[in-house]
């Protein structure tokens, strides 16, 4: 029996190295990775100028509190703030970590108005963390269960239904709204071309926050460097993770306006939180990205392995729905398919399905054109033969 807590259901396979779009186990079998770690190594596996970088950082300084400067961390800051749009950043350790300092600071937020019931408006759907705060913000009972009492002040409106957000519109207690702008685990739902817009003019009209969940679509995932750019808006606060340190672990909660006043010293904090380590790789990871033209790229490659995809699948009648932004895409069956997964290994593919029932793809950000062309072969071929069965 194992001395982990059994909280994962494990897929049968010991990834004991990886190579950029390739994990390999202990056999030397390899397998083509569009899973990346969930959406984390966006710039390959052990990728060579990232291992550089930790190691020299390991053997220069890995740690030393926040209560010195760190030069790594202005300076990843600075960075994240140019290519957000945002004016200051909290550097904690993971996605969860960073989705609670975004709530934290919508509490401050209402703290400052007199709110002393404050409320969050979320997304069924929506996944943002297994912290009591985030799970309470989640949109799925399945991460709740169990765990009540919730923490008090979400109220939950269907995802992409600009009316439903409306009709809050005249509850004075709700001072936020916290959103994916793709939803990943929920099974890559993109909403409507108008409906950031629409959020951001209503958060504008009634003086509440918004929220962008960027964990899993930033870092240039969706073709660009944050979903939201897609809807040229600009969110008070916006959280990140994954991607941001390639494996490595760090998270971000950038805000902007009014949002970047409202934690002062002494209001939140993280032992690790932006270390010499993680944040000289999220810099390395932000140089790499922009040096290579990975935005563009994920725009490119993406529009490409949609296409592909709808072209060879689209017609099949257990086929439902095929979409995505970038390299983020979701194909739909009418039936659950988790167990194609395994299957997966089994042929030397490794996806992932979300929801039971959506096969979620997010390859790597710098994948080789026929490396593309493989992947595209190899999952339409397992769900062509899968759905032939
Ligand atoms: N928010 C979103 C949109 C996510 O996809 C995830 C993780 O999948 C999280 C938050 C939580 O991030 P972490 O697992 O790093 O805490």
């Amino acid at each position: 029996m194992s001395a982990v807590m059994p909280t994962y259901g494990r897929l049968p396979l010991e990834a004991c190295k990886g190579e950029g779009a390739w994990l390999f186990d202990e056999q030397g079998n390899a397998y083509l990775d569009t899973f990346t770690g969930i959406a984390v190594c966006s710039l390959g596996h052990a990728n060579p100028e990232i291992a550089d970088v930790v190691a020299s950082q390991a053997r220069t300084l890995v740690h030393c509190s926040n209560f010195f400067h760190i030069n790594s961390q202005e300076q990843l800051a600075e960075k994240l703030c140019q290519i957000s749009g945002m004016d200051n950043v909290f550097f904690g350790n993971s996605g969860a970590e960073a989705n609670e300092c975004a709530i934290k600071i919508a509490r401050m937020f209402a703290s400052h108005k007199g709110i002393s019931q404050p409320k969050i408006i979320t997304t069924e759907h929506s996944f943002h963390g297994r912290t009591l705060a985030t799970l309470s913000a989640t949109g799925n009972p399945k991460v709740q269960k169990g765990f009540e009492p919730l923490v008090s002040g979400f109220v939950q409106v269907p995802y992409n239904d600009i009316a439903a957000v409306e009709r809050l519109s005249n509850d004075p207690d709700i001072v936020a709204i916290m959103i994916e702008p793709v939803q990943g685990e929920g099974g890559v739902n993109v909403p409507a071309d108008d409906y950031l817009n629409s959020i951001r003019a209503l958060c504008d009209q009634n003086d509440w926050l918004l929220i962008a969940d960027e964990i899993q679509t930033g870092i240039a995932r969706t073709g660009q460097w944050f979903a939201y750019q897609h809807a040229d808006i600009t969110p008070d606060v916006v959280t990140s993770a994954k991607a941001l340190g390639n494996g490595v672990p760090i998270g971000a909660c950038l805000t902007h306006g009014k949002a970047a006043k409202l934690l002062q010293a002494g209001n939140h904090g993280s032992t690790y939180g932006g270390n010499p380590l993680s944040t000289s790789v999220a810099k390395k990871v932000l140089e790499i990205i922009e040096r290579d033209g990975l935005v563009k790229q994920a725009e490119i490659q993406g529009a490409k392995l949609l296409q592909s995809l709808k072209a060879r699948l689209l017609a099949h009648e257990k086929i439902k729905d095929i979409r995505g932004l970038g390299m983020m895409v979701g194909i739909e069956l009418d039936q659950d398919c988790a167990d194609l997964m395994k299957r997966g290994i089994d042929r030397g593919v490794l996806v992932n399905v979300t929801q039971g029932h959506v096969v979620r793809l997010l390859p790597a950000l710098n994948m080789s054109d026929s490396q593309l062309d493989d992947l595209i072969d190899k999952i339409c071929s397992l769900i062509e033969d899968y759905l032939a069965e």
